[in-house]
């Protein structure tokens, strides 16, 4: 038995992804997407900023109580990140990071985003 829970960001785009054709939380690919486009090869993480340490974001300021194993662990979590989005890319898969911040900013937008990556790649697969 296989429980789904989504997290409120995640939430939050799905709402705003309306209309689309997406799976969720797709184990058989590298690092587990959060929302995967099939027919178009697009692969979207939602990013939480202070785990994935989003570059120059408030969420994301590191912990003042044990820095070295903190930043020991973001270092992990970042290579793990890296290696995740290249096994994806080798297979012809495009990925999108969206990050909590801007999600809470304005889920809209970053759908918005995601609906152009997912246009760039249906022209990209014409072409290609
Ligand atoms: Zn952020």
């Amino acid at each position: 038995m296989m429980s789904i829970h989504f997290t409120r960001p995640e939430m939050a785009l799905m709402t705003a992804l309306r209309g689309l054709a997406f799976d969720t939380q797709v184990r058989g690919l590298p690092g587990t997407p959060d929302i995967v486009f099939p027919k178009e090869r697009v692969a979207v993480f939602v990013h939480g900023c202070y785990w994935h340490r989003h570059f120059d974001c408030a969420i994301a300021r590191t912990p003042q109580k044990n820095d070295y194993e903190w930043l020991r662990q973001f270092a992990k979590n970042a290579r793990r990140d890296q290696k995740v989005v290249s096994r994806l890319r080798n297979d012809d898969w495009w990925v999108h990071v969206a990050w909590e911040c801007e999600i809470n900013r304005d889920p809209e937008l970053v759908a918005q985003e995601i609906r152009q990556t997912l246009a760039r790649r249906a022209t990209y697969q014409k072409t290609a």
